[in-house]
C-alpha cells in the first residue's frame, strides 16, 4: 500500500520525482484540508525552513516520523514530537562541504570587497578612481562559534590560508589543537573574523549580541552562515551603521526572505540568500538521504540518521 507523506515546505523538482517514482503519495501541507487525508499520513517531509510545531502534529495522528532535508531542524519542535512517539531524522554530514566553501567565499568576499569591487567595475566607477585598498586574509585571526561538522570544516579551510584559528562552543575539543574560549565574548576579542555555525534554536538565540560586537571591535567582521536567530539583528545593523565592527557577511537572517532595508543599504556587508549547501550535487544528496530515512522507517530498518535527540 502507498504511503502517504505531507510535504512541509517547497522541494527541489528532483526531489519531488523521487519521492514520486518511489510511489509515495505526496500531500502539500498548504492544500490537505480534509481531515480524513490529514489522518493517512504518516511522514513529514520538509526543508531545514520547515516549521513542525505541536499543532501540526496534533492534526496529524498517524504521523512516525519527521524526516528533514537539512542538518538544521531548529523549526521542528522535537520534544512535542518525541511525546508522540515520532522519530526525527535530517542529513548530516553531507552538506558540510559545501557550507565551509560558502563561510570562506563570505570571509573573502567581506574581506577584500569582491562584491563591492565588481560593483565598482560595473558601474564604470574604474574609469575615474582606484579601489579603496582592503585587508589581508590569509594570516588574519579566525575564530569559530561552534566547532562542529561544519566548524572543523570551515578551520580546515583557513589553516591553507595560515590564518590562527581558535572557537568557542559547549565544550572544548580533546583532539583540536586550538585555543578554545569559554564565552563568545573572549573569543570575539581575540580574533578578526568570527564565524558563526552553531544549530539555530532557543539555546543560541541573540548568542552574538552587543557585547559579542563591542568585543569584535571596529576591524572584526562577523560572517553567520548558522541561523538568523543566533545574531542579534538590531543590534548588528546598529553597530555595522556605526561602525563599531567593520563589516559581516550573512547568509542567513532573521524573517528571511524578508531582509531588513537598513541592512539591505548598508556597504559594509555582503549578503547572501540562504545558499550555504544549495549546490545541485549536494542538494541531491541531500535529497537522496532524506529518502533514505523514509524507506528505512517504512521497512521497519534503522533509521540513517536521526537527530540527535532521537539517537
Ligand atoms: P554540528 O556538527 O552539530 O555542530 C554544531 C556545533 O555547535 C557543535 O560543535 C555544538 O557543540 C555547538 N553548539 C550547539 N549548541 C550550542 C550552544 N548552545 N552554544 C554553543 N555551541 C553550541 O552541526 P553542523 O552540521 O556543523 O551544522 C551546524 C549548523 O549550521 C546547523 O544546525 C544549521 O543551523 C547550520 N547550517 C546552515 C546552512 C545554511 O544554508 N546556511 C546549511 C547547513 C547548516 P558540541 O560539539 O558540544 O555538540
Amino acid at each position: 500500500m502507498a504511503q502517504e507523506i505531507l510535504q512541509v515546505s517547497p522541494l527541489p523538482p528532483f526531489m519531488m520525482k523521487a519521492l514520486h517514482e518511489a510511489e509515495y503519495i505526496v500531500h502539500d501541507h498548504t492544500h490537505i484540508k480534509d481531515p480524513g487525508a490529514l489522518s493517512k499520513v504518516t511522514a513529514i517531509v520538509g526543508t531545514g525552513a520547515a516549521k513542525v510545531d505541536k499543532k501540526l502534529l496534533m492534526m496529524l495522528p498517524n504521523v512516525k516520523l519527521i524526516a528533514i532535508c537539512g542538518v538544521g531542524y531548529d523549526g521542528v519542535d522535537v520534544a512535542a514530537a518525541k511525546e508522540k512517539g515520532i522519530l526525527v531524522t535530517h542529513t548530516p554530514g553531507v552538506l558540510t562541504d559545501d557550507v565551509a566553501d560558502l563561510a570562506f567565499a563570505l570571509v573573502l568576499s567581506i574581506g577584500r570587497r569582491i562584491p563591492q569591487a565588481d560593483k565598482f567595475v560595473r558601474n564604470g566607477d574604474w574609469v575615474d578612481d582606484a579601489f579603496n585598498l582592503t585587508h589581508k586574509v590569509s594570516g588574519a585571526r579566525l575564530g569559530v562559534v561552534g566547532m562542529g561538522r561544519i566548524g572543523r570544516a570551515i578551520a580546515k579551510r583557513a589553516t591553507a590560508f595560515d590564518m590562527p584559528i581558535a572557537y568557542t562552543g559547549r565544550a572544548a575539543k580533546t583532539d583540536l589543537p586550538y585555543p578554545f574560549y569559554k564565552t563568545v565574548g573572549d573569543l570575539a576579542a581575540q580574533v578578526d573574523y568570527l564565524v558563526v555555525a552553531v544549530p539555530g534554536g532557543d539555546d543560541t538565540k541573540n548568542l552574538i549580541g552587543a557585547q559579542v560586537l563591542q568585543a569584535l571591535g571596529n576591524t572584526g567582521y562577523l560572517i553567520n552562515v548558522a541561523r538568523g536567530s543566533v545574531v542579534d539583528q538590531a543590534m548588528l545593523v546598529q553597530a555595522l551603521k556605526e561602525k563599531t565592527i567593520a563589516g559581516a557577511a550573512l547568509d542567513v537572517f532573521w524573517d528571511e526572505p524578508i531582509i531588513d532595508p537598513e541592512l539591505r543599504r548598508l556597504p559594509n556587508v555582503v549578503l547572501t540568500p540562504h545558499i550555504a549547501s544549495a549546490t545541485v550535487e549536494t542538494r541531491q544528496a541531500m535529497a537522496a538521504l532524506t529518502l533514505d530515512n523514509l524507506q528505512a522507517f517504512f521497512e521497519r530498518r534503522a533509521l540513517l540518521t536521526p537527530v540527535p535527540e532521537c539517537q
